[in-house]
């Protein structure tokens, strides 16, 4: 599933190809994704100009001068394809500007979603309501983990995926933000030190960031003929590495299933806390 950094990616990859550009014909080549699409989808676009193309948790955003938002959700498999030569079977939305531009939403298995509501209530849609900050957003940082986390019972990893707590995050960067910061995946919310939670506020930002520029580097895949949104495979440090040797102390890698999910981690670097014991710093 795409996560924040792909999101991200696409978003900024439309970007420069729709702000400023009015949607000539949008067609819709099925009734829906996840969802049917909204009634008028197609008419409430086509004519409008587009003037914002942004981000928020996993969702793409797109605000148009019309006051409506579109909410893209790329699914499981959805990807947008930038001025593809040709047209293939599961392009199932097709945006053309007026100035020539053509996005097709590809999505082959179908989860993915759009929606469209006025920009003035986007926040409050149910996808988006009760969200919490952006990690890459000035509400975020070592005071809102410390608040979230204090007394808490629950594994930091599943705070870290509760997205009430911290919008957009997923496995993949968790696990690898927690290794960075030296957290075992199953430490109470409550009992990581302070110090680790700073460490935290900033290995978060960073793993992201590390990711969107992979990404950035990759943008015009996205005009290839099969240009597909991927993860950003590079640079995992634990992230699928169960069995390989630790980056920083060469110990293995190991992995454990938490809430039906995998979690890597280095027993060494992330040693669990232990009540009544002070975590190891
Ligand atoms: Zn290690």
């Amino acid at each position: 599933m795409p996560e924040l950094p792909e999101v991200e990616t696409v978003m900024r990859g439309l970007a420069p190809a729709w702000i400023g550009q009015r949607f000539g014909r949008v067609t819709l080549n099925r009734p829906g994704l996840r969802r049917p699409f909204p009634d008028g989808l197609g008419q409430r676009l086509t004519g409008a100009v587009v003037i914002a193309c942004r981000r928020r948790a996993k969702y793409g955003l797109v605000d148009t001068d019309r006051g409506d938002t579109m909410i893209l959700h790329l699914g499981m498999s959805g990807r947008m394809r930038l001025d593809p030569a040709e047209l293939l079977k599961h392009d199932h939305v097709v945006f053309e500007t007026e100035s020539g531009r053509r996005v097709a939403f590809n999505d082959a298995r179908r989860f993915g979603s759009i929606d469209l509501v006025a920009t003035a209530e986007a926040e409050h849609h149910p996808l988006l309501a009760g969200i919490g900050p952006e990690p890459l957003g000035s509400g975020f940082g070592a005071r809102h983990l410390a608040d979230v986390f204090k007394d808490r019972l629950a594994p930091v990893k599943a705070l870290l995926l509760d997205q009430r707590i911290v919008a957009g995050l997923g496995n993949i960067y968790v696990c690898e933000a927690l290794f960075r910061a030296g957290i075992h995946p199953a430490c109470p919310g409550g009992q990581v030190a302070a110090i680790r939670i700073e460490a935290l506020a900033v290995a978060v930002p960073a793993v992201l960031e590390a990711a969107i520029a992979a990404g950035g580097s990759s943008l015009r895949d996205h005009a290839a003929p099969d240009g597909t949104l991927g993860y950003f495979q590079k640079g995992f440090q634990v992230y699928g590495q169960a069995g390989n040797a630790c980056t920083a102390c060469a110990t293995r890698v190991e992995r454990i299933v938490q809430s039906g999910r995998s979690s890597f981690f280095c027993p060494e670097c992330q040693r669990q806390a232990e009540v009544g014991h002070p975590q190891r710093l």
